[in-house]
């Protein structure tokens, strides 16, 4: 996060908790050691558990050192469910290693091409469309 992010973190947190921000010194201290959160995801991933978790926040609290220790439970639950993804897709019958979890299908009409994206057999995410290639039967719903 640059400082502008971290600030803007800071603050979130402090008015979850209806607290006023802390000092720049210690927002300064603080960014040493979680500044290296990237901005984005991670970041707010890392505020929402922080609020969440905690009933209380009291001043002399290390906010710091709580939000790094969520990153890097952040991490370890991307690794886990990235690894999840792949040893599922790997054994697919559809798998492709450019795009796990979906098939691409083309289609032209007169000049014009198009690129559809549709779930695997082994991905059962509702929010895609299974791909129309195949018969349809129980496995693949
Ligand atoms: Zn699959």
């Amino acid at each position: 996060m640059d400082r502008a992010d971290f600030n803007a973190a800071i603050s979130q947190i402090y008015a979850a908790f209806n607290l006023d921000a802390p000092a720049a010194q210690t927002v300064n201290a603080w960014y040493d050691v979680a500044g290296h959160i990237p901005s984005g995801e991670a970041a707010s991933w890392c505020v929402r558990k922080f609020i969440a978790e905690k009933s209380r926040l009291y001043r002399g609290d290390n906010v710091s050192r709580d939000l790094a220790e969520l990153y890097e439970e952040y991490k370890r639950q991307r690794e886990a469910e990235r690894y999840r993804q792949q040893a599922v897709h790997a054994a697919c019958p559809e798998y492709d290693p450019r795009i796990p979890g979906f098939v691409l299908v083309e289609t032209r009409v007169e000049n014009l091409s198009y690129r559809w994206l549709y779930r695997c057999r082994c991905n059962h995410d509702p929010r895609f469309a299974r791909v129309p290639l195949y018969p349809s039967s129980a496995e693949d719903a």
